[in-house]
């Protein structure tokens, strides 16, 4: 496949992007977001040639990779078809994935609304789930994050939510199973770590009958890599069952083959009342998400209203290029690679961990891996803290910077690296970022005080 070169030059670009554009969570002077002039597979590369590989997967949404041809492919035959009709019509790419997600997600979920990201399908999941109980308060984590709307950003306990001026009534919090740094000193059996007991003593407190639904990242994402242990996720679900409470799980990130399972709930045979999803749906190439429910939630949706709407709800380009990318994702056998190379990457790290005292942990499935970084594996204490700013943070944005002038793009938060590269990426390349991983983590290694 041809890739074109951009349009304008290096310093059309830089311009441009200076005086116009808006970045993200960004101070907006002095940020020099670098030029970039295209991407294949797992590796993008900027106006001087320099070849990136890409091991954050982007905004760890680019799993197929960048300029999957089938999937471009698949983008410009729909727009040859139908590039938009309103969401009130039915429209061919957008049912055929519905119907795809039925059969693919775990247990009985079933009808699909599609919105443009995470965080919309996210507040479409609240209101129905008000609706569908007739109940208001919604039981959300402190180490999450569910996206940058309102509602989304209320239920985001990581500080991203302070200074959004998000709030949304009867968002009640729960402490997160984070066993390497256990909330409630991890006395055994720890109340908090296995999920269900926490969520019932909140519940005494905040009276089950009020409760409409329970949000929560399988495995949390951004906000630490965390794997919740063996029956946390049933014990949770138990609860909700015992009160009628609608569990949701948002998996925009952990969905679609990133931790080595297609979905992260089937590690632990779990099914929500609604799953969410974004990002490896159809890898980015077209804004997407989606909130699939229950057959129960389907049928209720049968004789109720469901109160919610987008202009681009259920876009033809975006459900098209979501079809060709399940399609590639069986047709690859890219779940299977996730798993294999995030093996590969597994083993690689605990060799790493060896030599460089400062991994404190290192957790993950597939190739979804957060490493931990310490100043002293005793004590645990963080390599820098939580929420860190300025001088603070600037051990871990060394290790960032270091391993991108040697071409690997990783990011972190807070004192956790997250390593998440394309699904579709190939043992030479972790073998790579491997090597590049060993170098960086030296300087990690002089923070060290254990
Ligand atoms: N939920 C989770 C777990 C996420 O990681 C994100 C984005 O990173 C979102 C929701 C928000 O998705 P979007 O940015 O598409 O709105």
């Amino acid at each position: 496949m041809t890739i074109l070169a951009p349009t304008l030059t290096k310093e059309e670009l830089v311009e441009a992007d200076r005086e116009y554009v808006i970045h993200s969570w960004s101070k907006q002077g002095g940020l020099n977001a670098r030029p970039i002039a295209g991407a294949a597979g797992s590796w993008f590369w900027d106006y001087d040639g320099n070849r990136i590989l890409d091991f954050q997967s982007q905004l760890v949404n680019s799993n197929l990779g960048h300029q999957h041809p089938r999937l471009v492919e698949a983008i410009k035959e729909q727009a040859d078809r139908l590039c938009y009709i309103g969401p009130n019509f039915a429209e061919e790419s957008r049912s055929l994935l519905a119907k795809k997600l039925a059969e693919i997600t775990p247990g009985d979920l079933k009808m699909s609304f599609f919105t443009t990201g995470g965080a919309a399908a996210n507040e479409n999941a609240i209101r129905l789930a008000r609706h569908v109980t007739g109940r208001s308060k919604i039981v959300a984590r402190y180490r999450s994050y569910h996206g940058a709307t309102a509602g989304a950003l209320a239920l985001t306990g990581d500080p991203r939510h302070w200074h959004s001026g998000a709030s949304m009534p009867d968002v009640v919090r729960m402490l997160d199973p984070y066993t390497y740094r256990c909330p409630a000193g991890h006395p055994s059996p720890c109340p908090v770590c296995s999920g269900g007991p926490h969520l019932e003593e909140i519940l005494q407190f905040e009276n089950p009958e009020t409760v409409a639904a329970v949000i929560l990242e399988p495995v949390t994402g951004t906000n630490g890599l965390i794997y919740p242990g063996e029956n946390y996720l049933r014990s949770i679900r138990e609860v909700c069952d015992k009160y009628g409470i609608i569990l949701i799980f948002d998996e925009v990130m952990a969905g679609f083959g990133r931790t080595g399972e297609l979905f992260a709930c089937n590690h632990w045979d779990v099914t929500p009342d609604i799953l969410i999803t974004a990002k490896g749906l159809n890898s980015g190439y077209v804004p997407l998400g989606a909130m699939t429910v229950s057959a129960k939630i389907s049928e209720w949706l049968m004789e109720n209203k469901f109160w919610g709407g987008q202009t681009y709800a259920g876009h033809p380009l975006a459900c098209a290029s979501a079809v060709a990318s399940l399609d590639i994702m069986e047709d690859e056998g890219i779940v299977a690679n996730a798993k294999t190379q995030g093996e590969r990457l597994g083993a690689g790290l605990a060799q790493l961990a060896e030599h460089h005292p400062s991994i404190g942990d290192i957790r993950g499935r597939g190739l979804f891996y957060g490493l931990e970084l310490v100043k002293n594996r005793e004590t645990r204490e963080a390599l820098v803290p939580f929420n860190a700013v300025g001088a603070a943070a600037a051990p871990m944005q060394e290790l960032n910077k270091a391993a991108m002038a040697k071409g690997l793009y990783l990011s972190s938060n807070f004192n956790v690296m997250r390593l998440t590269p394309p699904l579709v990426i190939k043992d030479d390349e972790i073998d790579l970022a491997l090597e590049i991983l060993d170098d960086v983590l030296d300087l990690a290694d002089r923070h060290y005080e254990g």
